[in-house]
């Protein structure tokens, strides 16, 4: 079967995590810009970063067979410096016509503070204007249903804004009825750490339904792995579900959300039973 992984951060990892996916069956990944773990110094180490995620990831990930998208923006780690956010902002709009570029993210908030917020909604507004898409990261742990209140009710009170072309990521069973009430997709993502288990993201996709759901690993520098979302794959087939049910899932969910753009050329499959 095929394997998305819809959000994983390539740029911090190994050539040993493409040849797994490869081998597990991921065929295709999106990677949202993202904090490198350290500030940047300047608005031009945005640049060659936006070059790694457009230029050497690709390629990269070509060698295993993998396709590999892009989001681009600065995040809200990143966006306390509202002089330097502003800087940053100002590269991404001729890059947006990328091939390879799904649209703008992962923009959210980070500890929901006042100077995240002006950058969240100017990323927005810079969105509405190129008619982009967006990720959205929503704060980890305990100010995560704050934030996700805060960035939910900023992209409802903007009428240019279609819901279905928005991901709400890392939502929680708390979480995700407020994205998805609201019409937006919603993003479970897997981790080692933070107790969202394989088993946990099933119990959620059972209970709530696959509807406008994607699942993925988040893989960055930190304590994280792209086989979080291959033993989730794998929880979910134990638990019973069908194949076609299992690539509704982990394929034609992801191919649906970023099929409303016209440079994923990926379309939702059937899958033949015997
Ligand atoms: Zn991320």
């Amino acid at each position: 079967m095929k394997i998305i992984d819809p959000h994983i951060h390539c740029v911090s990892r190994t050539t040993d995590d493409y040849l797994y996916m490869a081998r597990a069956g991921v065929v295709a990944v999106s990677e949202p810009a993202f904090w490198a773990g350290y500030d940047r110094s300047s608005a031009s180490s945005f640049a060659d970063y936006f070059r790694h995620l457009l230029e050497v990831e690709p390629k990269r990930a070509a060698r295993y067979g993998i396709d590999h998208f892009a989001w681009l923006c600065i995040n809200a780690k990143e966006a306390e410096d509202v002089a330097l956010s502003r800087e940053v902002i100002a590269l991404i709009p001729p890059l947006l016509s990328h091939p390879l570029v799904l649209g703008v993210g992962e923009i959210g908030l980070n500890k929901n503070t006042r100077n995240e917020i002006t950058i969240f909604e100017e990323q927005v507004d810079m969105a509405a204007k190129h008619d982009q898409m967006i990720l959205i990261h929503t704060p980890h742990l305990a100010d995560k249903h704050k934030g996700t209140g805060i960035i939910t009710s900023i992209l409802k009170n903007d009428a240019r804004i279609k819901p279905e072309r928005v991901l709400i990521d890392h939502c929680e069973e708390h979480t995700l009825r407020i994205a998805r009430d609201a019409g937006f997709w919603a993003g479970l993502t897997v981790y080692p750490v933070t107790k969202m288990t394989p088993a946990r993201a099933c119990d959620i996709l059972e209970v709530y339904g696959r509807e406008k759901i994607y699942v993925n690993s988040a893989s960055d520098w930190g304590e994280s792995s792209p086989t979080l979302l291959t033993d989730t794959v794998l929880e979910f087939r134990r638990r019973g579900h069908s194949e076609q049910e299992v690539t509704e899932v982990f394929y034609n969910n992801p191919c649906r959300f970023f099929g409303q753009s016209p440079k994923w050329k990926r379309k939702p499959e059937s899958v033949a039973t015997d």
